[in-house]
């Protein structure tokens, strides 16, 4: 396809490439201010952008790229190796994902996926300092220094680059069903006495049956630059209802991440994922107490996917010698991260708890002793 299927909605006033403001949730010309409200009419190619790709069809023949709609920039960090995309043309000093300058423009791929649709900035830039404060405020061990303006001011946006799998699992499963049932037991106690106790026993029957499921949106993550652990963290996105078609306006002026898991790669993930969910249903089907040797034999159909974006705040600095990286869900503002302790409000603290502890064992001592 060309980029012709790509939309382009200039600015109406002065003509120049609208930009998406997370603050007033609609389109803003960056040079003379105008606000230009988005509408599914804009989407690059409305109808067929949010449209399932069939995966067997692509595992096959991996061309379901579209353009991203404008001329791009890639650049891979020699440290992270995460890569960044522009579309913009402005491509930045410094890796977002870890500070370090040693970017080197990246060669992109022909046949890579461009994404289908994304979720659009909900937190803007001034909301995700003010909860990125609050949250350092509320570790009590992290040290102080850092709580000024200097660990905001490495926040970057950046679109992560996500896969989300549908498929419909038809399963038949065969189990042994645990039943407990009670006997009464003869023993001797430890003084020689004759005595009885109840135990509890299994009656092991066989069971089977069959089930349906439909799984809507399993997201696999494609990312190099975000940690797994930290990223899990700030999900859920909400996939299922708040999509909006891959246009170029929401992406200009942010750092988009190219993926560095494929298609293949992560439907591999997905698979495994379904199995083991498959599994716990199946499970939960076996009736009884207890269960054992269960069998799953799973079948899927109608397996389908999508490249998606999804919008984070990353900050990354370094203290003392280690890098460390705070994330915001930029969607529902969800925030987790690591951060150096401060080993000098540790020793304090504990401290004071021994302290407390002395205090407290010399009033229970003049309690005890009254003279
Ligand atoms: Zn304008
Ligand atoms: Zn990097």
């Amino acid at each position: 396809m060309s980029n012709a299927t790509v939309g382009k909605h200039p600015c109406p006033e002065c003509g120049g490439d609208l930009q998406w403001n997370a603050a007033k949730q609609s389109l803003v010309c960056p040079y003379c201010g105008t606000v230009v409200p988005w509408t599914p009419a804009q989407a690059a190619d409305p109808g067929t952008a949010m449209v399932e790709h069939d995966l067997e069809t692509a595992l096959r023949n991996p061309e379901v790229s579209r353009d991203w709609g404008e001329q791009r920039r890639e650049v891979q960090c020699q440290s992270c190796h995460a890569i960044s995309v522009f579309v913009d043309g402005k491509v930045a000093q410094r890796c977002d994902f870890c500070g370090s300058p040693s970017i080197i423009a990246h060669e992109s791929q022909k046949d890579a996926i461009t994404p289908q649709s994304l979720l659009p900035f909900k937190i803007s830039d001034g909301q995700v300092r003010d909860l990125i404060r609050t949250w350092y405020g509320s570790r009590w061990f992290a040290p102080d220094k850092l709580k000024r303006a200097a660990l905001t001011d490495t926040l970057h946006g950046i679109y992560l680059p996500y896969w989300t799998f549908d498929a419909h699992v038809e399963a038949h499963w065969t189990a042994d069903a645990g039943h407990y049932y009670y006997e009464t037991e003869s023993y001797r106690d430890p003084q020689g006495n004759m005595r009885t106790r109840q135990v509890q026993r299994v009656r092991w029957v066989p069971a089977a049956g069959q089930l349906a499921h439909f799984f809507d949106d399993r997201l696999v993550a494609g990312t190099a630059g975000v940690a797994p652990g930290l990223l899990a963290a700030v999900e859920p996105f909400p996939t299922t209802t708040d999509l909006k078609p891959y246009s170029p306006e929401f992406v200009r002026g942010w750092t988009v991440e190219r993926y560095q898991v494929d298609l293949r790669k992560a439907s591999e993930i997905n698979r495994a994922d379904l199995d083991n969910r498959v599994r716990a249903l199946c499970s939960n089907e076996v009736p009884g107490d207890t269960q054992r040797n269960l069998q799953v034999d799973a079948r899927y159909h109608g397996r389908t996917f999508k490249h998606v974006l999804m919008p984070v705040w990353l900050v990354s600095y370094t203290y003392g010698s280690r890098r460390f990286q705070i994330i915001a869900n930029g969607y529902t503002g969800k925030i987790a991260g690591k951060h150096p302790y401060s080993w000098v409000k540790i020793f304090f603290a504990v401290l004071a708890v021994i302290l407390a502890a002395v205090i407290v064992a010399g009033l229970y001592l003049s309690f005890d002793n009254p003279q």
